[in-house]
């Protein structure tokens, strides 16, 4: 009988596995736990899931719990799926990351009374009309221990209320994963200029592209000011477009300007490629704006608003909201990025050593039984008789 204690990480969508993979690597070739990965199923087509599993090198998860569809219906079949698993099996831990419809699990997950660790938290946009606002606010609150990239937000997280011992500043994971794969991409000259021979382009002479957010895929004018922004460039635009995104533009039945290439998603190795011998990337994606400060590749972000200010701080990247297409908005935003090519920035993502420090950390306190700490200082709280005092 496996006497290890069993901790689940639960993940869902292309940029979780991305991210986490070098922690999961950590965290399976541990001999202290027992660790699973459990798959929610929000991503599921090969080339939006199997790809990265396989270009990561990593094993198929443990578990697949094949729930699919928009927030509610996702939900409601995803907790009845996941409430048998944690009835069933009683994990010490359950571990998620970011801020999509599978952290809203923590709340399944709380109701189990089973410890949560949540890597990636206390990331604020401030604007809760945004789907991942509501996950990222809820998981942080539910967790009894927050990993959080930058010093800036686990201030965030005090401002509302989540004290210092139930945080940790760790850097951002990605710095390492892209490292490490980038520095494989370019050992391999040839395989390069292959890649850029097929989409028929030229080193920094292109932009690579991706739109995929409800806010601005969904509502038809957004969508068509983004590509009138796309309209000022003379480069070409390759557009890895999502497959909402794909469907919506024709709906809408957008006319799409000619120096636009739109492709289906791509592998990570392929992604990775192309931004590294781009210009510039135009992109709503969370991660890609991150990816494109480490590798000074400067960035476009679509977004009314974002979590990630920091890039527009060390200027790497200017803010596009396609809400407003007044053509001296969209003028100013095509030459402000046009600017950035000349920018030298410095970021502060971290030195490459997140993912060991978030596994070796979660080792420790699992080693220690040390998991419990929302109840452990509630407790010692209740011992120094604070409660008492105030009622007497
Ligand atoms: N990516 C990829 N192929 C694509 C588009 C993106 O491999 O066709 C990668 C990209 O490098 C980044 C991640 O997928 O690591 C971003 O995913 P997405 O934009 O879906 O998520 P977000 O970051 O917005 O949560």
């Amino acid at each position: 009988m496996n006497q290890k204690p069993l901790i689940y990480m639960i993940l869902g969508i292309r940029p979780d596995i991305i991210r986490a993979s070098i922690i999961i690597k950590y965290l399976r070739q541990s001999k202290k736990i027992n660790f699973k990965l459990i798959w929610s199923g929000q991503h599921y087509s090969k080339n939006l899931k199997d790809t990265f599993f396989k270009e990561l090198k990593l094993p198929k998860p443990d578990v697949e719990l094949n729930c699919s569809g928009e927030d509610n219906l996702f939900i409601s079949k995803y907790f009845k799926k996941l409430d048998s698993l944690l009835s069933k099996n009683r994990p010490k831990l359950v571990i998620f990351l970011g801020d999509t419809n599978t952290t809203s699990g923590s709340m399944c997950v709380a109701n189990h009374n089973i410890p949560i660790f949540h890597i990636e938290g206390c990331m604020r946009s401030y604007n809760w009309k945004m789907p991942e606002e509501k996950y990222r606010t809820i998981t942080d609150h539910l967790s009894d221990f927050i990993y959080v990239y930058l010093h800036n937000y686990r201030y965030q997280g005090k401002l509302e209320g989540i004290p210092n011992y139930r945080m940790k500043v760790v850097g951002n994971p990605i710095v390492e994963v892209i490292t490490k794969i980038l520095s494989k991409i370019n050992r391999n000259k040839k395989n390069i200029n292959d890649l850029l021979f097929k989409y028929k382009v030229s080193y920094k002479k292109y932009i690579l592209m991706t739109a995929h957010r409800r806010e601005n895929v969904e509502i038809s004018q957004n969508l068509k000011n983004i590509f009138k922004l796309c309209n000022l460039y003379d480069e070409k635009i390759i557009f890895a477009a999502s497959y909402r995104t794909q469907k919506n533009i024709q709906k809408f039945k957008i006319k799409i300007p000619k120096n636009v290439l739109i492709i289906d998603p791509i592998g990570y190795v392929e992604f990775l490629t192309l931004l590294n011998n781009s210009f510039l990337t135009l992109t709503d994606s969370g991660t890609v704006v991150e990816e494109a400060c480490i590798i000074k590749i400067p960035s476009v972000q679509i977004r009314e608003s974002t979590e990630r200010p920091e890039v527009y701080i060390w200027k790497s990247s200017v803010k596009f909201d396609p809400r407003n297409n007044k053509s001296l908005y969209l003028k100013n935003v095509y030459k402000k990025s046009i600017k950035l090519k000349n920018m030298k920035w410095k970021h502060n993502f971290g030195d490459g050593s997140s993912s060991k420090k978030i596994a070796t950390d979660i080792i420790n306190k699992v080693k220690n039984n040390d998991l419990n700490i929302r109840n452990k200082l509630i407790n010692n709280f209740m011992k120094k008789n604070y409660i008492n005092d105030l009622i007497k």
